[in-house]
């Protein structure tokens, strides 16, 4: 499938949720977004800019010990983390192929954990500090083919 690639640079947390707030603007109902990064690489920070795009009520805060937060928005949140799971089936049970029906926003952080359940669609975000400077993140969606243009890249 060919995808394309469009990488930020962010320099600050706030700089990630402002990101996520943009990203908001562009995201459809059903749409699935598998975050990748190491501890810290920021992807509950860009969730929560996501969350503020869609103007949730409270701030998203890490889903690691409830596997998974909700936030009622102009679409729906719903944020994954997978840190925890041991057997990718574990996240079915937690009922992850009807979150995915339910025409809201499906974010998953640790991804990997689950890959073959990822819908062919999923917008892929990868998620990588700098290894000279505490702060910067780059930051690369990686979009399927007839997604480029409303992310304008
Ligand atoms: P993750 O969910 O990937 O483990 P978090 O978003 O919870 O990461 O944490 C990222 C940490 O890095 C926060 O403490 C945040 O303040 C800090 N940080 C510093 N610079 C950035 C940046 N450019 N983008 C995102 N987070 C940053
Ligand atoms: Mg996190």
């Amino acid at each position: 499938m060919a995808e394309y690639r469009k990488t930020y640079r962010t320099f600050s947390a706030g700089e990630t949720t402002a990101l996520g707030r943009h990203i908001a603007q562009v995201l459809k109902p059903g749409d699935v977004l598998a975050l990748y990064g190491d501890l810290a690489a920021g992807k509950t920070t860009l969730t929560r800019g996501l969350a503020e795009g869609f103007q949730a009520n409270q701030p998203a805060t890490s889903p690691t010990f409830t596997l998974i937060n909700e936030y009622p928005g102009t679409l729906t949140l719903y944020h994954f983390d997978c840190y925890r799971i041991k057997d990718a089936r574990e996240i079915l049970y937690l009922g992850f192929e009807e979150y995915l029906d339910m025409g809201g926003i499906v974010v998953v952080e640790w991804p990997q954990k689950i890959e073959t359940y990822l819908p062919e669609d999923t917008i892929r975000i990868r998620l990588n500090r700098s290894e000279s400077r505490d702060d910067v993140r780059e930051i690369t969606l990686e979009l399927p083919e007839e997604r480029h243009v409303n992310f304008g890249c």
